[in-house]
């Protein structure tokens, strides 16, 4: 029997996510069938994370929360465990619900990873993507914390005003926040309300771009590199898919070593595009700061 306080943490963590999952299937558009969440009081050494398998750092079951509670009413920021139980959440929705994304080599060099911090460049697609679910999900709750909440990641700032395009002296196809903010800005639209009172705003000047987030997960889904169905292993990858061409490759090169190269892109199904000028203004600045 668990003592009151932990069956509050789980009460905690199950309304956090009864409320905005049905916000994220609403904006996106795809639904994925289960959502559990365990918390554990054994466990230490872990905040809250995912559990892809059940080997995963005592992970009882695959696609599941796992939580030793203590970031659930965190005092670090407020609504911190909001935000990572969305977050979880969010590694859960792309491995079930868009493509079962990319593990073992591509993950954190440690298993742990921040915010601003450059890493591995599949850790960065994996975290940035979970980033973005959370902040596009609850971006009415989560507005200037933690991390600058919504508003951070469209102004590119962090909770202490510090660039995340890239952070000083790191390399944007690697850090989380960056992608995570290349992916906001290709949905977000001008009535977005990501300013510090939930207004919409600041609005962009090199941002005129404004794609369906549905499409963006089937952009995720269907698209073959070399005419090989991959599961993305970076954010380099996700770019040449949303542009449609491998050419970034060539621009890229020239900010970071970590970009791959690919002579094609193709789709397992016919998809909408969206204009490659206007997405190559979005990586270009998101990633590494460059109008
Ligand atoms: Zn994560």
């Amino acid at each position: 029997m668990l003592p009151a306080s932990i069956t509050n943490y789980a009460a905690r963590v199950y309304i956090d996510l009864r409320s905005f999952i049905p916000i994220v299937y609403a904006r996106f558009g795809r639904t994925k069938q289960r959502s559990y969440a365990e918390v554990a009081d054994n466990d230490p050494t872990w905040g809250i994370h995912y559990c892809p398998t059940t080997a995963y750092y005592g992970c009882q079951a695959n696609d599941i929360i796992k939580t030793n509670y203590t970031r659930v009413f965190s005092t670090l920021a407020p609504q911190d465990g909001l935000f990572v139980s969305l977050h979880e959440f969010g590694h859960g929705y792309q491995y079930y619900a868009v493509e079962p994304w990319a593990t073992g080599s591509n993950g954190c060099s440690d298993e742990s990873h921040g915010w601003t911090e450059t890493e591995n460049i599949g850790c960065a697609m994996v975290e940035g993507f979970a980033d973005f679910i959370a902040m596009l999900g609850a971006g009415t709750v989560i507005v200037t914390s933690p991390y600058g909440g919504d508003h951070g990641l469209e102004n590119n700032l962090d909770a202490s005003g510090q660039a995340t395009n890239p952070p000083a002296a790191g390399d944007g196809v690697r850090v989380e926040a960056a992608v995570a903010a290349f992916l906001y800005d290709m949905v977000d639209g001008e009535s977005e309300p990501d300013g510090p009172t939930n207004q919409p705003g600041p609005s962009e000047q090199f941002d005129s771009l404004s794609a369906s987030a549905g499409w963006l997960l089937d952009i995720m889904k269907y698209c073959r590199l070399n005419g090989q169905p991959l599961q993305l292993s970076g954010p380099d990858q996700l770019v040449y898919c949303i542009e449609g061409s491998t050419s970034a490759y060539s621009v890229a090169s020239t900010y970071s070593a970590a970009w791959r190269s690919y002579t094609s892109v193709s789709y397992k199904q016919s998809l909408p595009s969206y204009s490659q000028s206007l997405i190559r203004k979005l990586w270009k600045y998101n990633m590494y700061g460059v109008q």
